[in-house]
């Protein structure tokens, strides 16, 4: 039967690493792939997981089914951890929540909710968006549109586009959103932005939905979570995608959360049943394992401190390379002024350079990114980093 279906072409991303590994190189970097990284090139299991690992081995006890909603602890300290401890709308019990496989797993769930609502429902996405957006809406069969967003050729957001744009969007219309650490781009609104597209979701009365997947990876857990709090406490109805795997460092475990701010609390218990029963109708339940570990992490002072620190030095570490890539650009003599590098947050920079540069990059000197011109900074190192400016000095000037 499968012979009728068309051979794919090679995802883009996994292409690279596989051109990436078979380049003998000695001074390679791989800039590609979306995962936190040390100084070594590593991605490590967090200390704060690593002991919680070992409390959920002692405490386990049976491998029975979970409640359909996932670890319930998981969710309210993910809850908490998002929309804010004395957030009005946990107070109001506004908030249906259900853990998930990954941040894929809960965009790919409210998907399919929103379809249910109306199977003609257009989302919008931003330009450029995480490629992997586009599939997971439109899998399920919801209608695409994009706003405006980044302007490559002065490495900043076009903000006066996208309202424009959302101006015209109608009620009813999804609008996603990154929460924070914008993939591709690294460029996110600022607070007086954030408010202007609240004002705008009120007047059009669309749904934000807000895509969370590098929470702490910006400028901190609490500040990054500004744009997603203040929609939350200004509109009757929000839906929320966020993703473990970046900040728990728990990729392969597939931890996520989908929640929907509805606008009181009866209608909660309505979305509560039905996106459980939309993920039944995928998958039944989520696995346990890395909910269940976040949960521990979350629920003890101790060990959530120790992971807060893991964070901030995360970030931190990924904020220095930025600002000395800029350093070690002008030093070489850069004559592009890369400044906005230092603006961008999270793990990815755009460095707004033309597909023709980045292939030079990989061909004559070895750096692998993709063609967008997006870099994962947490691929930079100490090691590296003179390698990589001297690189782009001479492919760029
Ligand atoms: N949203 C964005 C913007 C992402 O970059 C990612 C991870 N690359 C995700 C969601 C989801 O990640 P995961 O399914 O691995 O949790």
């Amino acid at each position: 039967m499968f012979e009728v279906l068309p051979q794919l072409a090679p995802d883009p991303i996994l292409g690279l690493s596989a051109a990436f590994k078979q380049d003998t190189n000695p001074n390679k970097i791989d800039l590609g792939v979306g995962v936190y990284k040390d100084e070594q090139g590593n991605t490590p299991i967090l200390s704060a997981v690593a002991k919680a690992q070992t409390i959920l081995l002692e405490r386990e006890k049976s491998k029975t089914y979970i409640t359909p909603q996932g670890v319930q602890g998981f969710i309210d300290g993910m809850l908490g951890l998002i929309l804010g401890e004395k957030s009005p709308v946990l107070m109001a019990d506004r908030v249906a929540a259900v853990q998930a496989p990954g941040g894929c797993g809960s965009l790919r769930i409210l998907a399919e909710l929103l379809t249910r609502v109306n199977k003609d429902t257009k989302v919008w996405i931003s330009d450029p968006t995480w490629a992997n957006h586009i599939p997971l809406m439109g899998n399920a069969g919801l209608s695409l549109e994009t706003y405006p967003y980044f302007d490559k050729a002065t490495a900043s957001i076009r903000f006066d586009a996208m309202m424009d744009t959302l101006r015209k969007v109608e009620k009813g219309d999804v609008v996603l959103l990154h929460g924070c650490c914008h993939n591709p781009t690294g460029a996110d609104l600022t607070k007086e932005q954030w408010q202007q597209v609240v004002e705008v979701a009120k007047e059009r009365e669309f749904l934000p939905f807000v895509d969370l997947a590098y929470q702490g990876f910006g400028d901190g857990l609490e500040e990054d979570a500004y744009g997603v709090r203040l929609l939350c406490e200004n509109l009757p109805e929000v839906i929320i995608a966020a993703s473990c795997s970046k900040n728990f460092g728990l990729y392969r475990e597939r931890v996520g959360l989908a929640a929907i701010v509805t606008a009181d609390s009866a209608t909660k218990k309505i979305a509560q049943a039905q996106i459980q029963s939309v993920a039944r109708g995928m998958y039944s339940m989520p696995p346990s394992y890395g909910g269940a570990l976040v949960d521990i992490i979350l629920s003890d002072v101790a060990l959530k401190q120790e992971w807060e620190t893991e964070v901030n030095e995360m970030r931190n570490r990924m904020s220095t390379l930025r600002s000395l890539l800029v350093e070690k650009l002008t030093a070489n003599g850069a004559q592009k002024d890369f400044s906005f590098v230092n603006n961008q947050k999270g793990m990815f920079s755009f460095l707004c350079i033309t597909p023709e540069q980045v292939q030079k990059m990989r061909n004559e000197h070895s750096v692998y990114f993709v063609d967008s011109s997006r870099v994962n900074v947490a691929g930079i190192s100490q090691a590296n980093i003179d390698d990589l400016a001297k690189a782009m000095v001479a492919v760029i000037n």
